[in-house]
């Protein structure tokens, strides 16, 4: 009895001692534990990356990236259009139409000159923070920093063909390939982890060389990621010329809030008696990607990746192309495309007029065919969705078992975007965008699918720049300055008084 008295006592001044240690510790458990979680690890992933990049720019980004968004009102012409925006004017929101035209002709006083200095800054800050990474990823690679190269080069995607380039000259003998440099490394035993040992494959990437060498094959280095960036050769016809078509459509009507406006809440949206959603609630800067398509009346339009269908139903509503394709390659998500028409276009269901017109297809936008030729395509890509990635666990794209597909996400941009540029006809335009701050998945893919597009199709293009007609939005949302200005596209950056965003646009229009 004494005995089981005593293994009691015991027990109970351990959980005691355990208790106490975990109360008095600053941190609880469960927060410690949820710090680690794939949304601070997004977070930390872009201090460093997005903060190299930007400087200070970057903390006003991050704090708004950190509250809750903003969002517009697209009026659905199928309700009661009229109605709808004088009920939401009363409420304190104004058409866009009209404060754009009342901000334009403030903004003629745009000065080139200025900005070349600060696009060379981001190119320095980014060319720095990937050299910083490949040098990491050689330290994993060469641990014991034995013949380690100057550079690793990627062969796994065709890009930098360095293996051919050493076969042709074997002068170059510091350009490695990564399959080259992995071969040549020297192997510390002591970092092989196998799968097996039920480690998480966020830890297996942290022990790069031994999970290649090994055979596992489940290894992907981090400035894989950026380096279609840090390829800048220009053998390729890079035009950069003014966006002169632009012009807001006709019955595009969107309703917003201008910024530090005292509200910016819309109330729910609601059945009109036509049976459909009087409005539908989307971020302002999505507005931008369908403005940027410059729509013309009777056009046939595809949307590469279209669900759940926010930018189709907005293009639907300027009322101007004949035929809306929208394509997305996930079955699941573009079935909510018909749920969001059915909503919010009249007679969707029983009519054949939207059937003829809205085509949905489920079609890996890389490999869609189609021979007609499109005059206008829209490729919103799937990114690193970064206000989603630092909020939501859910579904987060830097959790520790999506890292292959995280960093993979430049390339299946670019063979997107190369894919559009296909589609699309001699003199009709591209437009692609993102919803991520990164260079690398903005400008990078831009300039790497123009590049391989011309060199593996023929087929050129110029890029519009749209930032004199995107000025006039000067009082509804932030575009990036400076450090946080891209070079071939717009940046709408989350900021507190306009939080939208992020989203990068960039217009591209075909000329051979
Ligand atoms: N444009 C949409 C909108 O405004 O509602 C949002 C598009 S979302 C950013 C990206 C979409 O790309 C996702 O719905 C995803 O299913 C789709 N996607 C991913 N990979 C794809 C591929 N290879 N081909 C076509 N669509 C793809």
């Amino acid at each position: 009895m004494n005995q089981i008295q005593n293994i009691f006592k015991n027990a109970q001044i351990n959980t005691y001692c355990v208790l106490q240690a975990r109360f008095k510790s600053k941190t609880h458990w469960a927060q410690l534990r949820k710090k680690t979680g794939p949304k601070y690890k997004a977070l930390n992933h872009f201090d460093d990356f997005y903060g190299s990049v930007f400087g200070s720019k970057w903390d006003s980004m991050r704090e708004a990236l950190l509250r809750k968004s903003k969002y517009v009102a697209l009026i659905n012409n199928y309700g009661d259009p009229e109605e709808t925006m004088d009920y939401l004017a009363q409420r304190g929101a104004h058409c866009l139409k009209n404060l754009m035209s009342i901000q334009k002709n403030f903004h003629d006083q745009y000065t080139p000159q200025k900005e070349t200095e600060t696009k060379n800054n981001q190119d320095k800050n980014l060319d720095n923070y990937i050299s910083k990474l490949q040098n990491e990823d050689i330290a994993k690679i060469y641990p014991q920093g034995e013949n380690i190269p100057e550079k690793l080069e990627f062969s796994n995607n065709k890009i930098l063909h360095a293996e051919q380039k050493q076969m042709e000259n074997p002068e170059i003998s510091k350009s490695y390939t990564l399959d080259q440099a992995l071969e040549q490394a020297q192997i510390d035993d002591s970092r092989i982890i196998h799968p097996s040992m039920g480690l998480s494959s966020e830890a297996l990437y942290q022990y790069v060389p031994a999970t290649k060498i090994k055979g596992l094959d489940d290894w992907v280095p981090e400035s894989f990621h950026y380096s279609f960036y840090s390829k800048r050769d220009t053998d390729f016809p890079l035009i950069i010329e003014p966006e002169t078509e632009f012009e807001f459509p006709e019955h595009l009507k969107v309703m917003t809030y201008e910024m530090n406006s005292e509200y910016d809440k819309f109330p729910e949206p609601k059945r009109c008696k036509t049976g459909v959603f009087n409005y539908y609630p989307l971020d302002g800067a999505s507005v931008l990607g369908v403005l940027a398509m410059c729509l013309r009346g009777g056009e046939r339009a595809l949307d590469l990746c279209a669900a759940p269908g926010g930018k189709a139903l907005a293009a639907l509503q300027t009322l101007l192309p004949d035929v809306l394709v929208c394509n997305d390659a996930s079955v699941s998500r573009s079935n909510r495309i018909t749920r969001i028409f059915s909503d919010y276009l009249m007679d969707y269901e029983v009519g054949n007029k939207w059937q003829e017109r809205v085509l949905i297809t489920r079609v890996d936008g890389r490999i869609f065919t189609d021979d007609q030729g499109f005059d206008t395509v829209l490729v919103d890509v799937p990114c690193t969705t970064d206000r989603h990635s630092v909020t939501e666990d859910e579904n987060n794209i830097f959790r520790p078992d999506r890292v292959k597909e995280r960093l993979r996400i430049p390339e299946m941009q670019t063979q997107l975007l190369m894919n559009a540029l296909r589609l699309v006809r001699v003199g009709g335009a591209v437009v692609y965008s993102t919803c991520s701050l990164s260079p690398a998945q903005n400008d990078g893919v831009v300039r790497a699918a123009l590049q391989r597009a011309f060199g593996e199709h023929s087929v050129v293009a110029s890029i519009r720049d749209l930032t004199k007609p995107f000025s006039a939005l000067s009082s509804t949302l932030r575009l990036g300055t400076g450090q946080a200005r891209p070079k071939y596209g717009q940046l709408v950056v989350p900021d507190i008084a306009a939080n939208f965003g992020p989203a990068y646009i960039s217009r591209l229009v075909r000329i051979k």
